[in-house]
């Protein structure tokens, strides 16, 4: 249910961007996601169903991951404990609650196609009306 949320929001958020943008397709979308966000791979799947008949459909969906890092006060350093659940410095064994890097999540960009008349065709059939019609007076 988690990564059904993301993806959602994912999906809205890209929708209202690509259409300030003249109704043009969303091609890629990037985000950043800390280990401590728990997100499972299912989000891929999420978005794509999400964004079937959207301005996303057929985008793809990058995720970066972003590692646990803490800052341990007693070496002064940032420090990459050895597990989830362990935060301690891995060097001096000191508790290190202070998270640097982890619990991101984060919308990088949203990349669109090139143009909205471009892929015109494929959204309908030769002598539909265009769908984002001009006035021509
Ligand atoms: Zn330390």
């Amino acid at each position: 249910m988690h990564e059904l949320s993301i993806a959602t929001s994912l999906v809205e958020l890209a929708c209202d961007h690509a259409r300030q943008h003249e109704g043009r397709r969303v091609t890629k979308v990037m985000i950043r996601i800390g280990v401590l966000q728990h997100v499972a791979r299912s989000l891929y799947f999420c978005f794509d169903n999400v964004a079937r008949g959207t301005a996303c459909e057929g985008a793809v969906l990058e995720i970066e991951e972003v590692g646990l890092t803490v800052e341990c006060p007693a070496c002064r350093a940032v420090k990459a404990p050895s597990g989830l659940y362990n935060f301690r410095c891995p060097d001096c064994g000191v508790p290190t609650p202070q998270v640097v890097t982890g619990r991101e999540l984060q919308l990088v960009s949203i990349a669109l196609a090139p143009d909205a008349a471009s892929d015109r065709p494929a959204l309908g059939r030769a002598g539909d009306e265009p769908i984002y019609a001009r006035s021509t007076s």
